[in-house]
């Protein structure tokens, strides 16, 4: 089947959701699509337990010392001016989120309940509870679920991106996993918030699936010619499709909880 909509979002974690919440917010007149490869709240966002580092308490913290922090933590590899720009902005998306609703846990005096992770020279880890990344989603989704310019569409599995003539990705192809069919969903603009690329490793601490069974991907790629397999393992090949490429992936985080 095909599909029409203005912004296509692949991938419904915490970026995906955010930016479409954000997008929904700032233009009602658009149609977002969230598409996502399985239910929509299966991603790694939701098994992020710890927290976000980010300055709120300016009589014990600063917006300097958490830049000293991170640039010591990266033993000199980080790029200073993104340290600087993501530290910064980083107050101004908490209150984003808390505008989308989310609720991280306060202390007996009502403010955050701050934390202290590693790294860190003072308690600065915003949390909910011990589930942060669901509680995060949980809201997220809530809100989107209200925004009348957003629609979700489950177990559609982004198999390629579909260029136009001028090399501008213009729409993409899924796998409907419940239909058992090739769809097509076609946008203005594609955003892929498709997580990370720890498929491509041997060990990830992403979630280990691969969404579809060998079985399946070997039936496809027999119906349709067009089937990339590699595409339905990695989305990282997905973006070198398209002439996409990474950079510096020598320092990838894997965590460690
Ligand atoms: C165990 C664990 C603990 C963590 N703890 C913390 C923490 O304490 N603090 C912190 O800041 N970070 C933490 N992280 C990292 C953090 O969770 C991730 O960096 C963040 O959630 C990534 O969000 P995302 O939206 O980019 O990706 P994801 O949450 O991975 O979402 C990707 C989305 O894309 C969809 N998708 C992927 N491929 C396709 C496709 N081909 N077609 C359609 N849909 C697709 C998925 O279904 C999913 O909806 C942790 C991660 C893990 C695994």
């Amino acid at each position: 089947m095909k599909f029409d909509s203005d912004v296509i979002v692949v991938g419904s974690g915490i970026a995906g959701l955010y930016f479409a919440n954000k997008l929904a917010d700032l233009r009602e007149d658009l149609k977002i699509t969230v598409i996502s490869k399985n239910s929509w709240k299966d991603s790694n966002s939701i098994h992020a337990q710890g927290g976000i580092a980010v300055v709120t308490d300016l009589k014990k913290d600063s917006i300097k010392d958490h830049i000293h922090d991170t640039i010591k933590s990266g033993g000199g590899l980080s790029d200073p001016n993104v340290v600087k720009m993501v530290i910064q902005n980083g107050p101004k998306r908490l209150k984003e989120l808390m505008g989308f609703g989310v609720d991280f846990t306060k202390n007996e005096n009502g403010q955050l309940d701050l934390v202290l992770e590693g790294g860190h020279s003072t308690k600065r880890v915003v949390h909910s509870n011990d589930h942060t990344g669901l509680d995060i989603i949980t809201a997220l989704r809530s809100y989107s679920q209200r925004k009348k310019n957003i629609t979700f569409y489950e177990n559609q599995q982004c198999i390629e991106l579909l260029k136009a003539d001028d090399g501008s990705v213009k729409g993409i192809q899924t796998l409907n996993k419940i239909k058992n069919r090739i769809d097509f969903f076609k946008g203005k603009v594609v955003v892929m918030a498709t997580g990370g690329s720890g498929q491509v490793y041997k060990y990830t601490t992403n979630l280990r699936e691969s969404a579809i069974s060998m079985e399946r991907i070997l039936q496809y790629f027999n119906a349709y010619p067009f089937f990339k397999l590699a595409f339905a393992f990695s989305n990282s090949a997905l973006a070198f499709s398209i002439s996409a490429f990474a950079f510096n992936i020598s320092s990838l985080a894997f965590n460690i909880s």
